[in-house]
């Protein structure tokens, strides 16, 4: 790793770069215990740049996964159905003009179709919900929302219990429960339709789910996470203020249950 220092040589300089020889501590050096990654995961998460420019290689360039992205991003299982760049995003490992310059290689080289123009479309979200966090505040913090809807909200410990182990009496929600526990990740069509459960069908205060969301996500991210928690929860810039149907996603989006049986296994409930 090379480090820039105050006072160190300028740029036109031969010394300009600095090799720093500073060992990062594992987590055993810093008194954690060191834990095993769950085989089920779909994020096989690894910290940094070298990872993230990895990964790139392998969704856009090994596998050319990118040109059907549009087509597979709602998937719920496997490593390759999205991106997964979002953590080394939220992290700051890797910008998003690198991977929009990414994009715009790709589609020069190998192919230019809805599915490489929609990882950018989803870029773009990522930067709107950042513009809707430095135009409103602390707005995106508070029950009514950007929209200050007055709405009736509860706070049932006993619900609480039941959503965050996976025990309410939807197992597409379940599943999803079980998944960013045991990882630190949930797709995106498992996000939408856990909050919507959450806040439209429990009426639960969604900022209780953010906040659960926030203590578990590796690619957390402040105005992702309370932009769409808002969004989904009535109270954002859903201009349909939608309520997902939990049963019909499930078929939809997991029409052989292979999702719902990878974090279900046994206690699996059929529709
Ligand atoms: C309730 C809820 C909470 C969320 N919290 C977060 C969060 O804390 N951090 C986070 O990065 N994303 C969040 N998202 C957005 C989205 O679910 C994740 O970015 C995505 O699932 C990450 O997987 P990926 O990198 O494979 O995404 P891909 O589908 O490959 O998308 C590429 C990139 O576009 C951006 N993106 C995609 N969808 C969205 C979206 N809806 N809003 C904003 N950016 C998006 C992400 O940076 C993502 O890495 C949330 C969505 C919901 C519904």
């Amino acid at each position: 790793m090379f480090v820039l220092r105050k006072n160190s040589p300028q740029p036109q300089d031969k010394d300009f770069l600095e090799v720093n020889t500073t060992k990062i501590p594992s987590l055993e050096n810093l008194g954690l215990e060191d834990f095993q990654q769950d085989s089920r995961s779909a994020f096989p998460f690894k910290g940094g740049e070298d990872e993230a420019l990895k990964r790139i290689q392998h969704y856009f360039w090994d596998t050319c996964q990118l040109q059907y992205y549009k087509k597979t991003r709602n998937g719920l299982v496997g490593a390759d159905y999205s991106s997964k760049l979002s953590a080394w995003l939220a992290n700051g490992s890797i910008s998003a003009k690198t991977i929009y310059w990414e994009v715009k290689k790709f589609e020069k080289q190998i192919k230019k179709n809805q599915s490489t123009y929609w990882l950018i479309f989803e870029l773009i979200w990522r930067d709107y919900f950042k513009y809707i966090s430095l135009k409103h505040g602390n707005k995106i913090f508070q029950l009514g929302g950007i929209l200050n809807k007055n709405l009736d909200w509860n706070n049932d410990k006993k619900m609480l219990q039941e959503w965050i182990n996976g025990k309410t009496k939807e197992p597409f929600v379940n599943a999803n429960m079980k998944e960013i526990a045991a990882t630190g990740f949930m797709s995106n069509r498992g996000r939408q339709n856990v909050n919507s459960f959450w806040a439209k069908e429990l009426q639960q205060d969604w900022r209780i789910g953010a906040a659960y969301f926030e203590s578990l996500l590796l690619d957390y991210d402040v105005h992702s996470n309370w932009g769409n928690w808002m969004y989904n929860s009535g109270v954002g810039n859903d201009p349909r203020d939608r309520k997902f149907n939990i049963k019909t996603q499930a078929k939809r989006y997991d029409p052989d249950q292979k999702y719902q049986q990878t974090w279900l296994g046994g206690q699996r409930e059929l529709f």
